[in-house]
Formats: structure tokens, sequence, C-alpha cells
């Protein structure tokens, strides 16, 4: 590990007592396999002493780590306790009861997985909508709200650039996703779709490559753990070196249950084992407890259960009890809304600011089954859970029955609705 042999070549320097190293995460978490590739270590290290490994895309030491102990403590896999960083979901005693959501089973007692307030229900929630936009991108996952939120916040000022994952140019990397600040209406049409591999994407905090003002703001789309990490930094205001966390005045999550290693999915169990060309690939999706892979021409080139493509999953991901991206100002997802639109939950006053501001290219309605999403949440959180249990007990099995997963949340789900336009 690279972190050690730094650590060695310090041969004889004494460590101070107290400290926390890069290399006690790189022990506890890159390399046990645990890592989400969130790139928060990378941007909350005050020397800028993490970088990216490039054929591995996980943190590395690229200078001298000081101890500091940063990078451990945001870690969402370290000691970040990130349930923390959520909005209460049930008012408090002074509050009026916006936010309140009822437990779906009330006999359950509250749920947490390492401390911190109890997240029930679907979390802090101003509204809920199921959405699509009048002018969808080509490539747009589902609705296409979430690229829709962001032109309207870059086209009325609001922000000046929106970090989302776009299409890698590396012609052997076909399909693999890449964080990247898009700063025009185009690049943010160009990056839509999900990818779904991590992409160490608040690395990409580090602005200095961007033409931006010199007080930029900008929205980040990402996964739940990496909302996490961005949360976490923005509440305990340490210096992040290089990184622009204060420049980030909108998140938005996208509902997540798991991510894949890119070269494992795409590469390996796509392209190798089921000959797939992914140049021809239009759109992956993980949906009704199914990986579907489509053609350009409309052909579905893959329609299997997701169980099958497990070996290129993340490991670090069976930990995580974040589904609904509770911490972000918006979080969005498939799940909750039938096909061709996204299900939104609006969760603090700044993702109420950047709806109201997309309102005119938006359809918004009722969420055709909000049940689905806390069902889900619920079976993302029970996996969680067993998978901490198997630290302790490394025998436990980690129990995952998409029989039932699918029997909760499947097709039914997602009856057909007229919409009065
Ligand atoms: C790894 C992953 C797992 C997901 N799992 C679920 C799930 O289990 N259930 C569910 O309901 N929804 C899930 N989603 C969300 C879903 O696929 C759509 O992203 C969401 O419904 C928004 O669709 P849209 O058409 O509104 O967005 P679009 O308008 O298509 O915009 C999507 C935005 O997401 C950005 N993006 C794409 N890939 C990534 C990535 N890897 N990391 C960060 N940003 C990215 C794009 O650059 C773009 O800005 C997942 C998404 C990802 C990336
Ligand atoms: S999970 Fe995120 S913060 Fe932790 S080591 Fe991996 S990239 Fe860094
Ligand atoms: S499942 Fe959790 S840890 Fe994995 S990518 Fe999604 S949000 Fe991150």
């Amino acid at each position: 590990m690279r972190g050690y042999r730094i650590r060695e070549e310090m041969n004889g320097t004494a460590e101070p007592p107290g400290k926390t190293w890069f290399w006690e995460l790189e022990a506890g978490v890159i390399a046990a396999d645990r890592c989400i590739q969130c790139g928060t270590c990378v941007a909350v290290c005050p020397s800028n002493s993490i970088g990216v490994g490039e054929d591995t895309l996980l943190p590395e030491l690229v200078k001298m780590c000081t101890g500091c102990s940063l990078c451990w403590d945001f870690c969402p896999r370290g000691g970040l306790r990130y349930e923390a960083a959520w909005p209460p979901s049930t008012p408090m005693a002074d509050e009026t009861p916006v936010n309140f959501v009822e437990r779906p089973d009330p006999a359950d007692p509250y749920w947490k997985i390492t401390g911190g307030p109890p997240g029930d229900g679907l979390g802090a929630v101003l509204e809920s909508y199921a959405a699509r936009t009048g002018a969808r991108p080509e490539f747009a996952q589902d609705g296409g709200v979430v690229s829709a939120l962001l032109l309207a916040a870059l086209a009325s000022g609001e922000i000046d650039g929106a970090l989302v994952t776009k299409p890698s140019s590396d012609p052997d990397e076909p399909w693999k996703g890449v964080s990247h600040l898009a700063t025009t209406a185009k690049e943010i049409i160009d990056a839509a779709g999900s990818y779904y591999n991590q992409t160490m994407a608040l690395a990409e905090l580090d602005l200095t490559k961007y033409e931006l003002p010199t007080n930029p703001r900008i929205a980040v789309v990402g996964t739940p753990c990496e909302i996490q990490g961005i949360r976490a930094m923005q509440s305990r205001r340490w210096p992040t070196g290089v990184h622009r966390v204060d420049a980030v005045v909108l998140t938005i999550a996208l509902l997540c249950t798991k991510s894949f290693d890119y070269q494992g999915l795409m590469l390996r169990l796509l392209r190798d084992d089921r000959d797939i060309d992914i140049e021809r690939v239009s759109k992956v999706d993980v949906i009704h407890g199914r990986m579907i892979v489509e053609y350009r021409d409309g052909e579905v080139a893959v329609d299997e259960p997701i169980k099958n493509f497990h070996g290129a999953a993340l490991k670090g991901c069976d930990e995580c009890a974040d589904f609904l991206g509770r911490g972000a100002d918006l979080s969005v997802g498939s799940v909750g809304s039938i096909d061709g639109w996204s299900s939104v939950l609006v969760r603090t006053e700044r993702g109420r600011m950047a709806v109201d501001n997309a309102r005119g290219r938006l359809d918004l309605r009722d969420l055709d089954n909000p049940e689905a999403l806390v069902k889900l949440d619920a079976f993302d959180k029970r996996i969680a859970f067993k998978s901490l249990q198997r630290k302790f007990d490394p025998d436990a099995p980690l129990f995952i029955d998409y029989e039932e997963h699918l029997s909760n949340y499947g097709d039914t789900d997602r009856a057909p609705v007229v919409i009065d336009r």
C-alpha cells in the first residue's frame, strides 16, 4: 500500500500520539475493499495530500500525510456518522410539523444504524412529486428532471456550474462515467443519464481547472454517499485545501441502493461474458430488481436479475443505509413513479427554490407510489444492518432476498396513469 510505503520512508520519525493517519484509512477502508469512491477524503484533506489513483480510481497518498485525521473522520466508511447530518424527519417541539412523515409501521422501533437521530419514512420532506420535463434530453434516465433542474438554475444565474457525470472520452473506457463541472447548458444535456460507477466525484471540487467567478456557486449531483460527504464538510468547517466545498449551493442526491466497479460491470460481465457491444449501448438501468441494457436502436440487449451482477457491485455499498439521500436538498430517483417519470423529494428550502425555478420546464404531480420508496429504504437498511452484523460475526449470512425485494416494490407499483397536461 502506497500510504504504508511513505510511512516506511519516514523511518525513525516517531509518530506523535493521538493522531490518525491516511494509512489507517487505507487499511480500514481502501485495502479492506470498503471504499465507495465518493472522493470525500480527497476533498477534505487540508494539505491536498490525497489524490486519485489513475488505474485504481481509489484514493492514494500523493504527498506527506500530517496525521490530521480528517480523511478518516469524514469518510462515510470510516469515522463519519452520516445520520447525524440528516435533518430531523419529525418536528422538534417548537417547529411546525411541515416535515412530519407518518411512520410506515408504528410498531417498528425507531431505526438507527450506528447512533444519531432516527430516520423514518422518507426523511425530511417538504414536498414530493412525480415529475418529468417536456424537453427531455435524449439520454435522460427517467423524467430528465435532474437535467431540467440544473438547466433552470444555470439559466437563472442561481449557479455557475453543476458537478455532473459525463461519459469518459477515453476510447478504452466506453460507458464509464467521469466527474465533470458542466458550465453550459450543452454540457448539462450531454451528461444526462445514469452511469453505474462511482467517480470519486468530490475530488473534482478542486475547481482550479474551470473558468469560474471568484466566488462560484455550484450544484452537485451525486449518489447519497457523496452528498453525505458534502453535508458533513459543510457542517464542520475545517479548511479543505484547494477543494471548494464552500461553493456548493445545491445538492441533488440520486436514489441509490448499489453502485458498481466499472471494469467488473461494463467490461467483464457485460462486454466479455455477455458479448455486449458497449459502443451501441444507449441506456443501462437497474430497475425492478433487474439489470436492463438497451441498444440505441431500441433492442434490449440484457434483461436479467440484478443478482447476476453482484460480483461487480461495490462491497462498501452493502453497508450503506441512505438509499433516499436524506442529507440532500433534493432526492431524485425512478422508484415511486411510473416509467418516464422521476420521483422528486424536496427536502430543504433551497430544494424548493430549485423546483420553483424549474416549474416552467416540468410536469409535476403526486408521487405514484411513495410506499415503494419507504419499502425499498427499509430493505436497504436491513442489508446495511446485516452487513454491519457481519463485522462482529463474519459467518453471519448477508441475507438478500430478491423475491421479497421484488414483491415489495415490483412492477405492480408502476401502473400507468393518465396525465392532464
Ligand atoms: C449508481 C446509481 C444507482 C442508482 N440507483 C437507483 C435506485 O436504486 N433506485 C432509483 O429509484 N434510482 C436510482 N438511481 C437514480 C436514477 O437512475 C436516475 O438518475 C434518477 O431517476 C434521475 O433521472 P432523471 O432522468 O431525472 O435524470 P437525468 O436528467 O438523466 O440526469 C441524471 C444526472 O445524474 C448524473 N449522474 C449520472 N451518473 C452519475 C453517477 N454515477 N454519480 C453521480 N451523478 C451521476 C448525470 O450527470 C445527470 O446530471 C441511481 C443512479 C445511479 C447513478
Ligand atoms: S469511501 Fe470515500 S472518503 Fe472513504 S476512502 Fe473511499 S473515497 Fe475516501
Ligand atoms: S449504495 Fe450507498 S454507498 Fe453505494 S454508491 Fe449508492 S449511496 Fe454510495
